[in-house]
């Protein structure tokens, strides 16, 4: 690293911080920063009222913030904590790299924060299935008895957790923690206990410029672990990154596989969740974790968060049983393949995580006869593939949205037999519209599947709104039915 390393609470004294945006993460940098003795200037681009009351709380506490202009680098800073959105192209970053400053996230310095006896950390990335992994590894590391705490990408600022702001986060015997790849580039000395990278997909290349260096921002969650490096057998990208990172003596590289798993792998054996890495003779002997029953909902890619969330606790030291009872009690976030409904033998799912192809690949993957309602925000992503892979299982396609067409120019190609309503609409209603569509293409026995492997900006407020409405609309229907 350049500039001016940090590692201990005293080293922040007097040092002049630039803190880039103010968002969640923004501000809870700025705040502990400040209450460290450094000096705290925020910027940020917008200057809306909304922006001028926090910056007026920020004030409160002797933090300066300079709204209306994200480019310019403040007369003397030292360090530049960014918010993880930031593009590393962006004008203020381009500044710092002029003066020799360096920039870092929220999870960097959350990271040179932690105290020498902090919780170690075990850490999930990837491209889907993030912060499913994550809760059910805290779920499972919680039934073991430990103190815990999922954090990252989800919740609580990491800082404040590593702050022990709050009496939940005080004497935590480990953290599971959810990196996207925006807070891994921005977080070069983080060192995970242990760690997983769950798949590689294109995502969020406008941001990272290439797949190269997306997956190489996401490969950095190896760098430095100590006990296991957890890869997707399926997905040999993230073994080659297992394989290119630098880890510490001893640590293991493990694999998990929805097939019968190998020495030093964890997989699946007629129904049951097996784990052949971190047992006495791996060879020879396999230890049984849990049935695929206990793993909600049991579709595919599910499994695979669950083996790969089981093979994080173990790597921690978890015995098989609390393996097994936290993924019994645990129940994944709404919208994420969540079951609505069922009307007239119809089942009603919420998939409006799905915001990417990969995604919503997954959840096609889940059920035989489906009718699909989907579209959006592309993103630049293409639709072939998911067409392809999928077309046998679609009774039909509802299309909605900015980008419909890329998915009805694909089903063209690929599925030209199957049915396609096209709304030809981007505003929020057409949520009702698509759903009603939806169930007049159904037969008893279908899913209707709204996972529409897009972002949801052009109609919808988020993800949220989004699946809020499709259960709106269902249950509307439902009750029209009955
Ligand atoms: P993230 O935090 O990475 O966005 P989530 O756990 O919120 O991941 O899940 C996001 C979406 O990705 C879900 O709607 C689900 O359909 C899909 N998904 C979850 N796990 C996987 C996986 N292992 N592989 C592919 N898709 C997945």
């Amino acid at each position: 690293m350049g500039s001016r390393e940090v590692t201990t609470a005293s080293d922040w004294q007097g040092m002049n911080i630039t803190v880039a945006g103010l968002g969640v993460s923004g501000i809870s940098a700025a705040r502990a920063l400040a209450g460290l003795g450094a000096s705290v200037t925020v910027v940020d681009g917008g200057s809306s009222e909304a922006h001028r009351e926090k910056a007026a709380a920020l004030e409160e506490h002797g933090i300066s913030v300079r709204l209306a202009d994200a480019e310019t680098l403040p007369e003397g800073t030292d360090l530049v904590v960014t918010s993880p959105g930031w593009k590393p192209g962006s004008p203020l970053f381009l500044a710092a790299a002029e003066a020799g400053v360096d920039v870092v996230g929220d999870v960097e310095i959350a990271w040179r924060l932690r105290g020498p006896d902090a919780a170690p950390w075990l850490a999930v990335t990837g491209t889907n299935g993030k912060t499913t992994t994550t809760q059910m590894l805290a779920s499972i590391l919680g039934a073991a008895g430990l103190r815990t705490a999922a954090v990252g990408n989800i919740g609580t600022p990491i800082i404040d957790v590593v702050q022990e702001s709050d009496e939940a986060y005080r004497d935590l015997d480990v953290l599971a923690v959810e990196l996207s790849s925006y807070q891994l580039h921005w977080a070069p000395s983080v060192r995970p206990h242990s760690a997983v990278v769950l798949n590689l997909a294109p995502d969020h290349l406008d941001w990272h410029g290439s797949m190269e260096a997306y997956a190489a921002d996401k490969g950095r969650v190896y760098e430095g672990n100590r006990v296991a490096c957890v890869y997707n057998v399926a997905d040999k990208a993230t073994e080659d990154l297992v394989r290119g990172a630098d880890v510490e003596e001893g640590c293991r590289a493990v694999g998990f596989t929805l097939g019968t798993p190998g020495p030093s792998q964890l997989g699946v054996v007629d129904g049951i969740l097996v784990d052949r890495a971190f047992v006495e003779d791996r060879h020879k002997k396999a230890q049984e974790l849990a049935e695929i029953a206990d793993v909600h909902p049991p579709a595919p890619h599910n499994i695979a968060n669950a083996l790969a969330a089981a093979a994080l606790a173990r790597a921690f030291g978890v015995p098989a049983a609390a393996v097994r009872d936290g993924l019994r009690a645990f129940r994944p976030d709404a919208h994420r393949i969540q079951h609505v409904a069922d009307v007239d033998g119809v089942a009603y799912i919420d998939d409006s995580k799905a915001t990417n192809t990969h995604a919503a690949e997954a959840s096609l993957a889940a059920y035989e006869s489906i009718v699909w309602i989907a579209g959006g925000l592309a993103k630049g992503a293409t639709f072939d593939e998911l067409v392809a892979k999928s077309a046998k299982r679609l009774r039909g396609v509802v299309l909605f949205g900015a980008d419909r067409a890329l998915i009805r120019e694909a089903l063209a190609r690929h599925a030209p037999e199957v049915p396609v309503v096209d709304l030809d609409r981007t505003d929020t209603g057409a949520m009702l519209a698509a759903v009603r569509e939806a169930t007049r293409l159904a037969r008893a026995g279908d899913t209707v599947l709204m996972a529409p492997a897009c972002a949801s900006m052009d109609m919808f407020a988020n993800y949220n709104q989004r699946g809020d409405l499709f259960a709106e609309a269902v249950r509307e229907l439902g009750a029209a039915s009955a």
